[in-house]
């Protein structure tokens, strides 16, 4: 009798337990794919908003340090990416590049829509935005040697870890796919779990729309090694 009594809220505890974890898979295949028009932490912190969270705290922290970490992009829709890869893929043309190589110069720095970590609002490009720039924030240069993000990327080599924030695209000579980006971070306690649903998605028949340019030169052979080196090709602390 005894027995029976404390079965049964055991049972009721794990029927809970399932319950929540069934509603804790909140990786949407739109989410993933940047489709899903997410709440969003705030309009000057574009990210989900435990990222959001996590960010002000490492800025304020930074912010003591004389650095003030400053967002260049953060979320970004699928819509978005597929109006910047057309972008590139145009001026690309007119400066001459067939087909295979335009692609291949594209995802040097850029993704395929529905492939953007920037879609999770995990992901966000920083600089310091105290420092006087002009042209082109976004350079490896200016992160290195004397350039203006040196102070900013010790600082955050040594603290954005602290804060669950990580860079994907490393500097690292065996990583393959897309370029050293001194200036990427991912959300890891978010990014992982993400990277980890959206590789079960059934990619090949979600990205190729119509009116993406250069479309008809993308095959499945592509795709499997654009997975591979480039969704992929990420810092391993990622995986
Ligand atoms: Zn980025």
């Amino acid at each position: 009798m005894i027995l029976k009594i404390k079965l049964i809220p055991l049972f009721l505890l794990l029927y809970q337990i399932s319950l929540n974890a069934q509603s804790k898979a909140p990786f949407s295949e739109m989410s993933l794919l940047g489709r899903s028009n997410p709440k969003l932490h705030s309009d000057s912190i574009p990210l989900l908003p435990e990222v959001g969270t996590a960010f002000l705290k490492m800025q304020a922290a930074a912010r003591k340090a004389g650095i003030e970490i400053a967002i260049v992009s953060a979320y970004r829709s699928y819509d978005r990416q597929k109006g910047i890869w057309n972008r590139k893929y145009r001026s690309n043309t007119q400066q001459g590049l067939k087909p295979k190589q335009n692609i291949k110069k594209i995802i040097e720095y850029s993704t395929l829509p529905g492939t953007s970590r920037h879609h999770w609002g995990t992901d966000v490009d920083l600089i310091d935005g105290k420092q006087p720039v002009s042209g082109d924030v976004l350079l490896t240069e200016n992160f290195h040697g004397k350039g203006p993000y040196v102070e900013m990327r010790k600082w955050m080599d040594a603290h954005a870890v602290e804060y669950g924030f990580i860079r994907p695209y490393t500097s690292d000579d065996n990583r393959k796919g897309f370029y050293y980006e001194p200036w990427h971070y991912s959300y890891a306690p978010l990014a992982i779990p993400m990277l980890k649903a959206y590789l079960q998605l059934n990619l090949n028949s979600l990205l190729l729309p119509e009116d993406l340019e250069g479309q008809k030169h993308i095959d499945t052979k592509f795709m499997k090694q654009y997975i591979q080196e480039n969704v992929l090709g990420i810092n391993k602390v990622l995986k």
